[in-house]
């Protein structure tokens, strides 16, 4: 990344996650999981019991360690998944064993989740999606296959409720460094199981962490072995690398890797093209840059649909690039083009509906205010961006706020001024009308009374008909709206196609 203000996005503070030694790590583990331990330790006595032993593991360690513990526990366990659900039985309100052909059992206690795995030492194919699962007897063993050392570390819980810290891994020198590498060699590591690439991305986002060189170096060389991996499985990683402090970090990876463009190539696409303004290197940075905008004006959690709306809300750039006689760059109708495009890959990424509809609406309607920077919008305007905003119309306030990255501070604070303006407008209408609601003033029954019709198309055109007026026109008088539509019932009789 070389433009300069770039740089500077991508330097850590202090907001990420940090511990200086290991000492104040182990410390802070202990006392963030003691409140846990009167629940644990009668648990870990089970498990002695059966000869078997009980520890805390993986990502639930490394938070610990640094002090962000959540609210998921991951445990593994020598006890064979069959004695697990067993000894679970026994323990907790409520066990669910359907990841036991992966040796994962799940459980609830006293309103906690916990899931215990047992001791893996899978095989790999190298060509199949999923490893060979298999068992094993250490926990060294266990470790070694995790994806990061600095997600190989466990403390084990014992009877006499203590917390013992087990590392054969080192991966504490990692945390203290903030340093993600793979356990055994990357180039093995992620032909084992690709997705640990883009997991990689994934952490950085999240913690702040940097990729060692020669894990970097393996994903810049490995990055098409992703193609292995499932949508469903990229998205789950997607999707905490976009929830993540620093979702820019990550992409940045992922396009510099080349893992963008096995998982969204059209984001990688941005990179060539210059922005209408040609105040950034490319729409690429400008894309980060407004994602990091519109995450300063969140209030509260992490907004999934408005950070991925935010990143490729220009994704219809490259493909509507044109140049005038003078060289004048245009990219006419790209929030079109672009709200299509996301539409198509969030779809092959298997999102949701509801994400899919959110995600590509934003993108659709964030040019849409610029037509208003006269602020010469009609009333109709203005209730037409409210209502096809609906339940969005939040976040698209954000959104475009934040689309404004250019280092002209006097046209930035007139772009705020005039969304403030538009603010005005939308309050203004809305005290006089319910705008979250905006209906025809006739209902369909009211409709097929009027016209003496029966359910059928036309009585979806007459309502659409009598939508249209009422974006236009504001709420009517009854009996205004049904002058309107027998007028209008009259025109669609003579000439139905019309
Ligand atoms: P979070 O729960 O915040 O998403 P996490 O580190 O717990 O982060 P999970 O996906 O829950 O991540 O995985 C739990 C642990 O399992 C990881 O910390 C890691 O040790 C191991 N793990 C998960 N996925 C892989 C993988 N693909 N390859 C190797 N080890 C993995
Ligand atoms: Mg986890």
């Amino acid at each position: 990344m070389t433009t300069p203000d770039f740089c500077e996005m991508n330097s850590f503070d202090s907001a990420a996650p940090s511990v200086n030694t290991a000492e104040e790590a182990i410390k802070q583990a202990r006392k963030g999981l003691e409140p846990y331990l009167p629940h644990l330790v009668p648990l870990a006595e089970k498990f002695h019991e059966h000869g078997h032993r009980l520890y805390l593991v993986g990502g639930s360690v490394r938070d610990a360690l640094l002090g962000v513990l959540g609210n998921d526990l991951d445990f593994t366990t020598s006890a064979r998944p069959e004695l697990v659900v067993e000894i679970l039985n026994e323990y907790a309100e409520a066990v669910w064993d359907t990841g036991i052909a992966f040796g994962t059992v799940s459980a609830e206690k006293a309103g906690q989740q916990i899931e215990i795995t047992t001791f893996r030492s899978d095989t790999y194919d190298g060509c199949s999606r999923n490893p060979d699962v298999q068992f094993g007897d250490s926990l060294e063993g266990d470790l070694i296959r995790r994806d990061f050392r600095c997600n190989a570390m466990a403390m084990e819980i014992t009877p006499a409720g203590e917390l013992e810290f087990c590392d054969p891994l080192s991966g504490m020198e990692d945390l203290l460094a903030h340093r993600l590498d793979t356990p055994d060699k990357p180039s093995i590591s992620f032909h084992d199981d690709p997705l640990r690439m883009l997991r990689a991305a994934r952490f950085a986002s999240q913690l702040g962490f940097d990729i060692a060189p020669r894990v970097h170096e393996a994903m810049r060389e490995m990055s098409h072995e992703l193609q292995r991996i499932t949508p469903e499985r990229i998205q789950v990683e997607l999707d905490k690398l976009m929830l993540g402090a620093r979702p820019w970090v990550g992409i940045d990876i992922m396009t510099e890797t080349g893992l963008a463009k096995i998982v969204y190539p059209e984001l990688d696409a941005l990179k060539m093209t210059q922005d209408e303004h040609q105040q950034h290197k490319d729409v690429y940075a400008h894309s980060l840059q407004v994602l990091r905008q519109a995450m300063d004006r969140e209030d509260g959690e992490p907004d999934l649909v408005l950070r991925w709306a935010a990143l490729v809300h220009d994704i219809g750039k490259p493909d509507t690039r044109a140049f005038d006689e003078n060289g004048k760059v245009s990219f006419h109708q790209h929030e079109v083009v672009g709200a299509k495009i996301v539409r198509r890959r969030m779809r092959a990424l298997k999102y949701s509906k509801a994400m899919v509809n959110d995600v590509s609406q934003l993108v659709f309607l964030h040019m849409r205010f610029h037509g208003f920077s006269e602020g010469k919008w009609t009333d109709s305007a203005v209730r037409r961006y409210v209502t096809d905003a609906g339940a969005l119309l939040d976040r698209l306030h954000t959104l475009v706020r934040a689309d404004c990255t250019t280092r002209n501070q006097r046209k930035a604070a007139r772009l705020q001024r005039t969304y403030d303006h538009l603010l005005e407008r939308i309050d203004a209408i809305a005290a006089k009308e319910d705008l979250a609601r905006v209906r025809p003033d006739l209902d369909g029954n009211a409709i097929m009374q009027l016209l003496n019709l029966k359910p059928g198309p036309e009585v979806g055109k007459a309502w659409s008909y009598l939508k249209e007026l009422r974006l236009e026109l504001g709420p009517l008088d009854p009996e205004l709206a049904e002058k309107y539509l027998l007028e209008w019932w009259n025109d669609y009789k003579d000439n139905p196609s019309g």
